[in-house]
């Protein structure tokens, strides 16, 4: 049976950053961009007012005071048609142009609208440029605004727009087909009959999925038949990735190894050296130029959970094209709670951050919680961390320090 790192190690081989595509910018949202963008314009692409007010000759202001002519109007989208010549004014709303002639603006609220077109200023006299952003002082056009590789936020989005990059070249967000196997599984709106459970998998693989900003694709629920397993397993593989839940034990309709090999997928390992999430299946499938991950995690909650912590969610990271520690660990100290750690197998033990107690600077510190096994979900509710325990047998207690991952 191989290790965490090493079957973390095989995952991550197979597990290229996906082809870069053109995407509508408004959906690209956290995905990693894959050239630089530059600017068709310049910012702003004129010397705009920051203010509604008055265009003005810095020299007819000189006083402090002032009565000019109104000589045209400017609202946003138009363009001043006159220039401004002395002992007249042209009005501007904000973000419009500042017409020839003018060198500063005077905000509205420094000015009262006499009869006859006239309007009366009184102001501090004004230093050329007042309120005015000159043209390109953002950035100028051909620029460099966002480089390749930045992963992108709502900033960028509206960024990417400024400059016209309405279809930026990005690595798309994966496809992640998710199936759920197990003839005892109904919905959660069902009402169980005797052996009968709700799946909680497909939704909780889904909402995992969606966290890690690539794209969910429930496929339901597959029965312990060969057929339906062919036939859904078969729907996933037209993704990036497919996870199954369940089916890859030793029980006798443990039939997704069965199916996936049949299906063309080939097998990287089965079975890793960890507690819980032993039974964890791994392969690849290539078909013409569409190559899927396909992740078989064993069907108990916790188990699925920590399979995709430490495989799922790394290799989809890659296949975004971002460039993230696999297993962001940390040292931490058990503050409360105990393990006894048995085996050859690397325990992930549910655990909670404790908060840092004031003056003290010190490692982070942790409460192991009380946890009943792979199928304890309620506990996983309260965990922000597994705590990691090595191969061996060894008493866990306050004091001692340990890694932790957070999820
Ligand atoms: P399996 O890996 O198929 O042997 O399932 C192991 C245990 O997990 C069994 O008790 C299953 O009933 C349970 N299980 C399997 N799939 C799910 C699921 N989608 N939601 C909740 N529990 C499940
Ligand atoms: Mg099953």
């Amino acid at each position: 049976m191989i290790s965490v790192d090493e079957a973390l190690r095989l995952v991550l081989k197979h597990a290229d950053p996906l082809a870069a595509v053109r995407t509508p910018v408004g959906m690209s949202l956290g995905c990693i961009l894959a050239e630089n963008a530059t600017s068709d314009l310049d910012s702003p692409p004129w010397d705009k007012s920051m203010v509604d007010g008055y265009a003005i000759r810095a020299a007819d202001l000189a006083t402090g005071m002032a009565e000019l002519t109104v000589q045209e109007e400017v609202v946003a989208g138009a363009v001043p048609t006159l220039v401004v010549p002395p002992g007249a004014t042209t009005r501007i709303m904000t973000g419009a142009p500042i017409p020839e002639g003018a060198e500063a603006m005077v905000m509205v609220e420094r000015t009262e609208l006499l009869a006859n077109d006239c309007v009366r200023i009184e102001d501090a006299p004004p230093k050329p440029g007042q309120n005015i952003l000159r043209r390109g002082s953002s950035f100028r056009r051909g620029e460099v605004i966002v480089p390749a590789r930045t992963m992108i936020g709502p900033v960028h989005i509206g960024l990417l727009c400024e400059v016209g990059c309405a279809e930026p070249l990005v690595t798309p967000r994966p496809r992640v087909a998710i199936l759920s196997t197990g003839n005892e599984l109904v919905g959660a709106a069902e009402e169980p009959r005797p052996g009968q459970i709700r799946n909680s998998n497909g939704p909780m693989l889904a909402a995992l999925v969606s966290k890690v900003d690539a794209t969910p694709h429930e496929l339901g629920v597959a029965r312990d038949e060969l057929d339906d397993l062919r036939r859904l397993i078969a729907a996933g593989l037209e993704s990036d990735v497919l996870v199954l839940s369940g089916g890859v034990s030793a029980g006798v309709l443990d039939l997704v190894p069965i199916v996936l090999t049949e299906l063309g997928v080939e097998r990287v390992f089965h079975k890793v050296s960890m507690k819980p999430g032993k039974p964890l299946w791994f392969g690849v499938r290539q078909k013409e130029d569409r190559h899927t991950l396909v992740f078989g995690l064993p069907g108990n909650p916790v188990s699925s959970l920590v399979g995709f912590e430490l495989f799922v969610r790394p290799a989809v990271e890659r296949m975004a094209g971002r460039d993230v520690t696999p297993h962001p660990t940390f040292r931490a100290q058990i503050g409360e709670g105990k393990f006894h750690q048995r085996g050859d197998r690397t325990t992930y033990y549910p655990a909670v951050r404790q908060p840092a107690e004031k003056g003290e600077a010190n490692q982070p510190s942790i409460r192991l919680l009380s946890w009943h096994g792979s199928a304890d979900l309620r506990t996983l509710a309260e965990a922000n961390l597994l705590a990691i325990f090595p191969p061996g047998d060894r008493e866990y207690a306050g004091g001692d320090t340990v890694d932790v991952l957070p999820i």
